[in-house]
């Protein structure tokens, strides 16, 4: 191909490591063979990809854009500037810093910008779908800060309210966050305001997970409440791995202080061209469809999956992801996550509220149809999708009739995902397209 542009080029890697070319073919196979219900992940575009193979990976541009520590940054400038655009547009922010390496480390920044160590920090807890940055003992975020953990209600499974305001009131925490990995319901942005304004406090809302939904508009946005909003790049908005910060003008100066010099070097220019590539793809009404289809799908799933006996965690899902509790089924997560790998359906164990189980081995699992939505499924093909998980979840792994059950249940998943490839053999960007 005789092009200018000096990207993915699949035949040098191939001469020069055919090492690494084979485990990347591998990983290409596992991905279309598989059903991918891993709610974090998602299948980026091949024009999101070819920006992240491109020559900006070279350039050092520690700074912000026209106010640079290293010279020939002007067209790094421009792809900065023009993620930084395209993201205010895309959710109607006042400022965007889009060099976050990653959600976490947009967390990181963002704590730095309004805590000092030891403050108070109020978060939903990680047992009950928050995050590892937000107050685990594990995590910078629980060793360096004061964590106050709020919870969900035994009886609903939903944020307790209540609670935070209580909570809030007692500790004056200088930030409240809120937002999770494994919560599946639309939060109330308006209870948080309220409480986070009667103590003064920042309220920080973590959309890691839901961002491309707000993007594609299927949820509600949480800019027009929050002081700062963080998120992925790369779970539901279907960019380059990444973080972004979103934030009020007033927060900008400390925003972009705690990520460079505060917590960051240079930033990855190729990760941010890619940024704004898919911040240009989320705007289009195609990805709006993708947004709405993937939480019609996540229904779906969720009540094929209560039809098959397992019990959705807060009775279903207003997002991309569900939790179902496996109690009904007498299988624990860890178990069902095992099986179900096996039969090449990808999913995650979790646990639910109020867990007795360990959290190595706990009740539930966690499935997200971001993925299979970009690759074209809707909520018709959900029930079949859901019986098959049911099927491999019941299925004894090591028996020889739970082996043959599984390599049944892998076949059809092969079926069901050969109708509606991802990253489909022949298009142009597949290195295999030529075999
Ligand atoms: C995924 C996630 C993060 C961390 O993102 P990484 O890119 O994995 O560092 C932070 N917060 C929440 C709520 C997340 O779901």
């Amino acid at each position: 191909m005789n092009t200018p542009f000096w990207g993915p080029d699949w035949e040098s890697l191939e001469q020069a490591d055919p090492a690494i070319a084979d485990i990347l073919l591998g990983e290409l196979g596992r991905l279309r063979d598989g059903l991918q219900l891993i709610a974090s992940e998602n299948f980026t575009s091949p024009a999101v990809l070819a920006a992240l193979g491109s020559t900006l990976a070279n350039k050092y541009a520690e700074g912000y854009p026209g106010r640079r520590f290293y010279p020939g940054c002007e067209f790094v400038d421009q792809a900065e500037n023009l993620a930084a655009e395209r993201a205010k547009d895309l959710f109607g922010a006042e400022h965007v810093n889009v060099q976050s390496h990653s959600g976490s480390s947009a967390n990181l920044a963002t704590y730095a910008a309004f805590a000092q160590p030891d403050d108070p920090v109020m978060a939903l807890s990680l047992s009950h779908g928050g995050h590892l940055t937000h107050g685990s003992r594990v995590n910078f975020s629980g060793r360096w800060f004061t964590p106050i953990p709020y919870r969900v209600r035994r009886d609903t499974e939903l944020i307790d309210y209540d609670e935070v305001r209580d909570l809030a009131r007692l500790h004056r925490p200088r930030i409240i966050l809120c937002g999770g990995t494994a919560y599946s319901r639309l939060i109330d942005y308006r209870i948080f305001r309220e409480i986070a304004d009667e103590i003064d406090a920042i309220l920080w809302v973590d959309a890691a997970h839901f961002m491309g939904l707000v993007a594609g508009q299927a949820i509600p946005s949480p800019l027009p409440y929050a002081d700062v909003v963080t998120a992925t790049t790369h779970k539901t908005l279907r960019g380059p791995r990444g973080g972004m910060i979103l934030c009020r003008d007033e927060h900008a100066k400390a925003i972009d202080r705690a990520v460079f010099p505060f917590s960051q070097g240079g930033p990855m220019m190729h990760s941010i061209a890619a940024k704004a590539v898919a911040f240009k793809e989320a705007a289009s009404e195609e990805f709006a469809e993708y947004a709405r289809r993937t939480v019609s799908n996540a229904g779906a799933l969720a009540k094929a999956l209560e039809e098959t006996g397992m019990r959705a965690v807060t009775g279903g899902t207003d997002t991309h992801v569900a939790v179902l509790d496996l109690t009904p089924t007498g299988v624990n997560g860890a178990d069902a996550e095992r099986r179900c790998a096996a039969a090449r359906i990808l999913l995650t164990k979790n646990a639910i509220p109020f867990d007795t189980m360990p959290p190595r081995t706990p009740s539930g699992i966690r499935v997200g149809t971001a993925a299979i939505a970009t690759q074209g499924f809707g909520p018709g093909e959900m029930d079949r999708i859901g019986r098959l998980i049911a099927r491999a979840v019941t299925a004894e792994r090591g028996t020889k009739r739970g082996n043959a059950v599984l390599a049944d249940i892998a076949d059809e998943v092969g079926e069901v995902v050969a109708a509606k490839p991802a990253y489909a053999r022949g298009e142009a960007w597949s290195p295999d397209a030529s075999r």
